[in-house]
């Protein structure tokens, strides 16, 4: 419940336990005889087709995105909720004031991008080859990585992701 009133516990427990489980259990379930049994999910997802790219790709989002909601700088292992406006500093508040403008200009096309979506998605924020700040709109299950690009912060779009808590108001969520 730590992301209430924004995300709910109700939504989380069927994002993460409904949802994402059911990728893990059908990717599982694709596994034998595939050939990437042993792959990890980058892999999958750049050289697979069909259901095992679908599941695998859901998977490595959802990984990416659960992971964004704990606090790691703490160093413990207990999971803390981010705090509310804790806006990035270093390196990659340098990187985003030099290819958006300011925090505030990358926050308005992050959000632009996600709700402009059409369909089930994801918007991503990634670093191209240079080291270059991209925000792209991946559709279904599709992750950057398939670009040659490094994830570094998304945001999940699909119905299921707000519904519960924001009905088809993607926007307000
Ligand atoms: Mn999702």
């Amino acid at each position: 419940d730590a992301l209430e009133p924004v995300i709910s516990k109700q939504t989380l427990e069927f994002h993460h336990g409904k949802h994402l489980a059911a990728y893990v259990n059908n990717l599982n379930g694709l596994f034998p005889g595939s050939g990437f049994e042993e792959a990890s999910l980058e892999e999958i997802v750049c050289k697979a087709t069909g259901g095992i790219l679908n599941n695998a790709g859901q998977i490595l989002n959802h990984e990416l995105y659960f992971g964004q909601f704990f606090d790691k700088r703490s160093g413990k292992a207990e999971r803390t909720a981010p705090k509310a406006d804790n806006a990035p500093t270093g390196k990659l508040a340098e990187a985003i004031v030099r290819d958006f403008g300011s925090f505030e200009a990358f926050k308005e096309a992050f959000q632009k991008s996600g709700a402009t979506l059409f369909g089930s998605g994801w918007v991503w924020l990634s670093a191209d080859k240079d080291g270059k700040l991209v925000i792209t709109q991946e559709v279904n299950a599709a992750n950057p990585v398939q670009k040659g690009l490094r994830p570094l912060l998304t945001f999940d779009v699909w119905e299921h992701a707000y519904y519960l808590d924001y009905q088809n108001r993607r926007t307000d969520h």
